[in-house]
């Protein structure tokens, strides 16, 4: 990923709110997910993400994207909305 520039990924995960695809948004700073269509998002610090959902294996690296995704879709769907970069 080029510093400065983000990335967008549309999901068959529906919004908790709304029901539109959700989509994952990256940056040079932070993973996000978020809804375009009522404007919930939940963001996580890539430095989190990194510490928490990398796993190294000799020299392959895996990210353990099922419970990245898990986590931050039980953000997006908590019945009061919260902008944290911590848990
Ligand atoms: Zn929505």
């Amino acid at each position: 990923m080029v510093s400065g520039e983000s990335s967008k990924l549309e999901l068959s995960l529906k919004c908790p709110v709304c029901g539109s695809n959700l989509q994952l948004i990256e940056n040079s700073t932070y993973v996000i997910l978020g809804c375009p269509h009522c404007k919930r998002f939940t963001r996580m610090t890539k430095k989190y993400v990194y510490k928490n959902y990398i796993e190294y294996e000799g020299n392959y690296v895996h990210l353990k994207w099922t419970e990245l995704i898990k986590e931050l879709y039980i953000r997006i769907s908590g019945q009061s909305y919260q902008e944290s970069d911590t848990p």
